[in-house]
């Protein structure tokens, strides 16, 4: 079991706070989701997590499996087995798709001991059926003129490939159509089981019909204010932020 820790954590963005102390704990085997109004900070959380030099820890610490990852590069924290897609995929001409793939999934192994062709070859069969996706898809550039839904979609099946301890899944819903959210959810569920952990973030309670979080976090102001199960997702869709921020007597 792999545990990731966010403990007190203080983040700014070009000089102002955005993180005012998050704290959040998770073990592989749980999907945690985190919910909560706009521009609140969940993006920074991600980001930070994932080591985005533009964003500045002041105080606090992040810790896989009790060590700090804080003065990591990104590709050592995806060496770790962190994953994160994000809310605007990049596009990286000149790199098809499966390349990419690959050479993710052998940064994660042994030097002497790449992935064989064969394993990889079923294993992107497998996925791209999961995913409804062509076989062509793997063979282009990566993300290069994919639609906003193909991006997702295409996230998704890295994040299958690769195979990562806990992927951080940054509003991987929004512009989804009905169809392709289900996609979506489908390749997430898949992965759910004793090696792999979610932290799910979602403005709306929808996508949570379809992964239901273990635990469901709510972001205000840059702060985790509350944690519950999944019926507080389903009670904020119900009621808005703006009930709960009066019941926790939040000036925000
Ligand atoms: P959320 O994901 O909850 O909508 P974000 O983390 O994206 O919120 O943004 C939180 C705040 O931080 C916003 O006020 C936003 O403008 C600011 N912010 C985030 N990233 C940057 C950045 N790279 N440069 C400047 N401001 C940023
Ligand atoms: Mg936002
Ligand atoms: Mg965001």
């Amino acid at each position: 079991m792999s545990v990731l820790e966010v403990k007190d954590l203080h983040v700014t963005v070009e000089g102002k706070e955005i993180l005012k102390g998050v704290n959040l704990k998770m073990s592989t085997g749980e999907i945690h989701a985190i919910m909560g109004p706009n521009g609140t900070g969940k993006s920074t959380l991600s980001s930070t997590i994932m080591g985005d030099p533009a964003y500045k820890i002041t105080k606090g610490d992040i810790l896989l499996n009790g060590k700090s990852i804080i003065d990591l590069p990104v590709d050592e924290r995806a060496r770790m087995g962190l994953f994160l897609a994000m809310q605007y995929p990049q596009e990286i001409p000149g790199v098809t798709n499966a390349e990419f793939v690959k050479s993710a999934i052998n940064a994660r192994r042994p030097k002497d001991d790449p992935i064989p062709l064969m394993d990889f070859i079923k294993r992107l069969d497998e996925t791209l059926e999961t995913l409804d996706m062509s076989e062509e898809m793997a063979d282009r550039y990566l993300n290069e003129g994919f639609s906003g839904g193909e991006k997702k979609r295409n996230e998704i099946m890295q994040m299958m490939m690769i195979r990562p301890e806990f992927a951080i899944l940054d509003e991987i819903d929004s512009g989804l159509d009905i169809d392709a959210l289900k996609v979506v959810s489908r390749g997430v569920n898949q992965m759910r089981g004793d090696n792999f952990g979610s932290l799910i973030i979602t403005h709306y309670q929808r996508l949570l019909n379809y992964i239901v979080p273990d635990y469901v976090h709510v972001m205000m102001d840059g702060q985790l204010v509350k944690t519950g199960g999944p019926d507080l997702a389903i009670r904020l869709e119900k009621e808005g932020y703006a009930k709960l921020r009066d019941e926790l007597g939040l000036d925000i």
